[in-house]
């Protein structure tokens, strides 16, 4: 990609503050994800001005030494930067071009991360209008957990103009240690959809075929001990799923509400390219059941404990013995 040395993927360890210029950087949106990667820009030495619907999400952030603000567009006008990072595209949209939004704000030169999973068109459209404002839009949409958004650690992938990417590396390697460039504006947020789709619906597909082989008797070690060496192995299977459903917990971590949205939007984008997403309306179907249920805020781990209640079965195992799977 031009202006960023033609590489696509760097691992950044460096995170000493010593001779780094600090910025004035905003965050909207403090869950799950966004209040460890806010705390971490702090911890960058940048200053930091936050907001969210939620007052207890906000104060745990002043707490840590951050301005509390009363909306987007307050968050805008304290800031050079501001991260977005929120469940949803209409939310987006609205923190940012909405009545008392980022737009409204941020001063000419300012640039906008937006860091949720959203769809790319939503993401370009909100790009072109800063960009007509003198402003601009960089996605940099998150890849793993919440345990690497408070390491640190997350993997992030990236669109947008080379001189605006440029400008905000500082603040994205206070959060993430893998950057892939992905290509121009929305290209960071079609990379996410792309991925959701697959690893959700893997993970679908694997509740399905583990509780299919408690049900006839196997043992989810068995299963792991054979599968390890087929085509069925993945990483939900081997990663994900001992550290949250086989220990029992379906606290969030992933809600199950955002992994239909991603899903959502992958198969609107599927079916608008012309795919017909079989596969993805399948994983939906099973998100949303969920959702009906009364499970939307639980980790997607609950789906496996659904199949377990309805046939009798558990897939659990000792904490030791997730780990080292
Ligand atoms: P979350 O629901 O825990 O947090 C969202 C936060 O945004 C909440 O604090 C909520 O109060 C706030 N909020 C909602 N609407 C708002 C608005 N209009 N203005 C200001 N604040 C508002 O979600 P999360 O798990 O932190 O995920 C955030 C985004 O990151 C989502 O798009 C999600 O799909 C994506 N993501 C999540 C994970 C994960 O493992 N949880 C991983 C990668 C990407």
């Amino acid at each position: 990609m031009a202006g960023l040395g033609g590489y696509i993927r760097i691992r950044t360890k460096n995170r000493h503050t010593k001779g780094k210029r600090m910025a004035n950087v905003g965050f909207i949106g403090l869950g799950v994800m966004g209040a460890p990667m806010a705390l971490n820009i702090l911890k960058g030495g940048h200053s930091l001005s936050v907001f969210d619907l939620n007052p207890d999400a906000v104060q745990r952030l002043v707490e840590a030494g951050a301005t509390a603000c009363a909306s987007p567009k307050e968050v805008g006008a304290a800031s050079e930067i501001v991260v977005t990072m929120l469940p949803e595209p209409q939310h987006v949209h609205g923190a940012i071009l909405g009545k008392d939004g980022v737009a409204e704000g941020l001063r000419e030169g300012g640039i906008v991360i937006e860091m949720s999973t959203i769809d790319p068109q939503t993401s370009q459209t909100i790009g072109d209008d800063l960009r007509k404002r003198g402003m601009n839009l960089v996605d940099s949409p998150v890849g793993k957990t919440s345990e690497h958004a408070v390491t640190g650690t997350l993997t992030l992938m990236i669109g947008g103009e080379p001189d605006a990417i440029t400008k905000v590396e500082p603040i994205l390697d206070c959060m993430g240690n893998e950057k892939y460039y992905c290509g121009g504006p929305g290209m960071g947020h079609a990379m996410k959809i792309t991925n959701n789709v697959l690893a959700t619906t893997i993970m679908v597909a694997n509740t399905e075929a583990l509780a299919l082989g408690l049900k006839c008797g196997l043992t989810l070690e068995m299963m792991q001990q054979v599968m390890r060496n087929t085509m069925a192995w993945n990483s939900q299977f081997s990663t994900a799923m001992p550290k949250k459903g086989f220990v029992g917990d379906d606290s969030p971590g992933f809600a199950i509400r955002l992994a239909a949205k991603d899903v959502r939007l992958a198969c609107e984008l599927e079916e608008k390219i012309g795919i017909e997403p079989r596969i993805g309306r399948a994983g939906l179907a099973a998100l949303q059941a969920a959702i009906d249920a009364g499970y939307g805020d639980r980790d997607t781990a609950r789906l496996m404990f659904m199949l377990e209640e309805k046939l009798g079965v558990e897939a659990r195992q000792k904490p030791a013995m997730a780990k080292a799977s």
